[in-house]
């Protein structure tokens, strides 16, 4: 039943499925590049779903929804919106035997048909800002899909308002941006880069793209979350105006932003270890697993009470584990594998001193602890595994992040080194393509946190005024 798992060492990726197997997290659908997110999993993603979108809701946004289905005239509206998106469409040409008069798209993004609405719900500039997210499943077909990181459909939300003027539409991009960072830092506790993309990399359609940039184990980047500045790009195109305060009538100015499920990938490829998943408490559907041991019926009357007052006397999600056609060792490994932040075991030796045994899943750390002292002792330790989790990714991320303004060296780190390179770079598309058919490392952001700094590009030795992050990504 059990095949183990592979170690990081010997197959990242190979390691990335075995965790998401034996965690019970996902599989592969019968329908090749979808995925089944099992109860586990899907448990993670309502923690993520209830935690942000209270914190969009405090942004002023409501949720709506609009349809699966776009019809392909209003997706061939905006042209670079088109042109980006079409490889990867799915198209519906027929129903039954009958084909279809106008094709129809199933959305990889809701841009164009929530912004032909827009435009009827938009009349004045008392209709703004106009504020609106949803959740929703998307679809892009994927040559290489991978459980959670890219999958031919996916589970996400997506923003897009609409306001009187750029500077309004400015900075919602950059408080969502700012949301989505603080959410991902503070619960998913990974670290990232916040910075702008290059053209090149950029939403289909947007003027600017804001994006979050996390560094897994294997060094290689994943984008979490991404806020686009869509300008009047898409306003135009779809007419969407509104009758200014000064009567004049002008267009738009609209955002749109999104993370999917793809943050449950990032979760798992940051934390997790040779042993199985590994959770931030903050998002962890259960946060302690009550472990009861004992040799004899009296034994196991007397732990399962104290299991259950225990479980009783914390206000969390928990287990208690009662099997008895289980060995001890096989629950505990069962329950290691699943990335239960804590493990309280109590058995008669426990008993007699009126204390449990708490270990805790990232660093394997045992306490003895007073019965009295259970509750507390709980709370604070789980909120320091939240913050340690975080500074041991943190501290990864700067171990292998590195600085060079020789190609040579630029080119070794790429190759042998993992993770990120801060390398000036000339601002030219051709350069930073060259560099990507080169190395396979792409531009991941042009940072907020780097300081304008003169110097020389990697490739062509152009002026550049500072440096942006390289990496290779999922
Ligand atoms: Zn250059």
């Amino acid at each position: 039943m059990d095949k183990g798992i592979t170690t990081r060492q010997k197959n990242y990726n190979q390691w990335y499925l075995d965790v998401i197997n034996v965690a019970g997290l996902a599989e592969h659908a019968p329908v090749k590049g979808c995925m089944i997110i099992k109860p586990y999993g899907f448990a993670i993603w309502e923690n993520i779903q209830k935690t942000l979108d209270a914190k969009i809701k405090e942004t002023g946004a409501k949720n709506a929804y609009f349809p699966l289905f776009i019809p392909q005239s209003l997706l061939k509206k905006e042209a670079q919106h088109i042109q980006g998106f079409a490889p990867e469409c799915l198209v519906i040409t027929q129903v039954g035997k009958k084909k279809l008069k106008e094709p129809l798209i199933v959305r990889p993004t809701s841009e164009t048909i929530i912004y032909e609405v827009f435009a009827k719900w938009i009349k004045s500039y008392r209709d703004l800002p106009l504020l609106i997210n949803q959740w929703a499943n998307i679809a892009r077909w994927e040559l290489r899909p991978r459980l959670f990181l890219r999958t031919i459909e996916f589970l996400w939300q997506e923003g897009h308002t609409a306001h009187a003027t750029e500077k309004e539409a400015e900075k919602k991009a950059r408080e969502i941006l700012e949301l989505y960072r603080n959410f991902v830092e503070s619960y998913l506790a990974i670290p990232v880069i916040a910075g702008e993309k290059t053209e090149s990399e950029k939403f289909p359609g947007a003027v600017t793209t804001y994006t979050l940039e996390a560094m897994m184990q294997d060094g290689k980047a994943l984008q979490l979350g991404t806020s686009h500045m869509l300008g009047q790009n898409f306003a135009k195109v779809f007419e969407v105006k509104f009758l200014d305060k000064d009567g004049q009538e002008k267009y738009v100015w609209q955002t749109s932003w999104g993370v999917s499920t793809r943050l449950i990938g990032g979760l798992i490829m940051a934390h997790s270890d040779d042993k199985g998943l590994v959770l931030p408490p903050k998002l962890a559907p259960l946060s302690v697993v009550i472990i009861p041991i004992w040799a004899n019926k009296k034994e196991q009357k007397a732990v399962f009470t104290k299991a259950d007052a225990i479980a009783k006397s914390l206000d969390l999600n928990l287990a208690v584990e009662k099997r008895e056609e289980l060995t001890f060792g096989a629950k505990h490994f069962e329950w290691e594998k699943k990335g239960v932040p804590l493990r309280i075991e109590i058995g008669p030796k426990e008993l007699a001193k009126k204390s449990v045994v708490i270990v805790r899943r990232d660093t394997g750390e045992k306490e003895l602890v007073k019965e009295e002292k259970v509750a507390v002792f709980v709370e604070k330790i789980l909120d320091k595994m939240q913050k340690s989790l975080f500074s041991k990714a943190l501290r990864f991320q700067k171990e292998n992040s590195h600085t060079t303004d020789s190609w040579k060296e630029f080119k070794d780190f790429i190759k042998k080194d993992r993770g990120f390179v801060y390398a000036h770079w000339c601002g030219k598309a051709l350069c930073e393509a060259e560099i990507k058919k080169e190395t396979k490392a792409t531009i991941r952001a042009i940072p907020f946190a780097q300081k304008s700094e003169k110097g020389k590009c990697i490739l062509c030795g152009k002026p550049s005024k500072q440096r942006v992050v390289f990496a290779k990504a999922y």
